[in-house]
């Protein structure tokens, strides 16, 4: 997986200080390569809330999805991943092109990249992140309100993103 996707390591400016770099939004579209989902091993954090709907959705009971996907790192439940690196509910099809087997429950951590606090904190670290996922910088634009919900709701959920 992506270093940032997985474990990441450090937000806005607090108000009534200048605007951020992003003030103006920034450009994302995700081009199913899967690159942040599979390599390096990493973190691919899950709350309680989480593991009940990813459950939901494969049918499962909370119980056996965390017995059977998750492991305990420390205070937190991270998804397991495949020996090579891969998450468990990533899926690689025959033309290259991925997609996420959870995609309508996949976590927080997923649905709010690239918008971390890790990637947001200079336009070097968003440019360093963006040498490794070919989404960024790329077709659609996301206003900083939809930025700030992503950095507002990693915050909330305390996670190291
Ligand atoms: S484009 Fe970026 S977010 Fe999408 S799969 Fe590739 S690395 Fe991940
Ligand atoms: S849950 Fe889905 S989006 Fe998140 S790392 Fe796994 S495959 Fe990727």
């Amino acid at each position: 997986m992506l270093e940032g996707f997985k474990q990441a390591k450090h937000l806005m400016t607090r108000s009534g200080s200048r605007p951020p770099w992003y003030a103006d939004g920034l450009s994302f579209t995700c081009v199913n390569c899967g690159d942040c989902c599979g390599g390096a091993p990493g973190y691919v954090w899950v709350s309680p809330e989480e593991t009940r709907a990813i459950a939901k959705l494969l049918g499962m009971s909370p119980e056996r999805f965390e017995q059977q996907h998750t492991r305990r790192v420390e205070q937190r439940q991270s998804l397991l991943e495949l020996a090579d690196g891969d998450c468990e509910f990533l899926m690689r099809e025959p033309d290259g092109k991925t997609h996420c087997s959870i995609h309508a429950a996949r976590p927080r951590q997923c649905r709010t990249w690239p918008f971390w606090k890790s990637n947001l904190t200079s336009r070097r670290a968003w440019a360093a992140s963006a040498r490794h996922c070919p989404g960024m910088d790329r077709d659609e634009h996301h206003p900083l309100t939809v930025i700030q919900s992503a950095l507002r709701q990693n915050d909330d959920a305390d996670l190291p993103l």
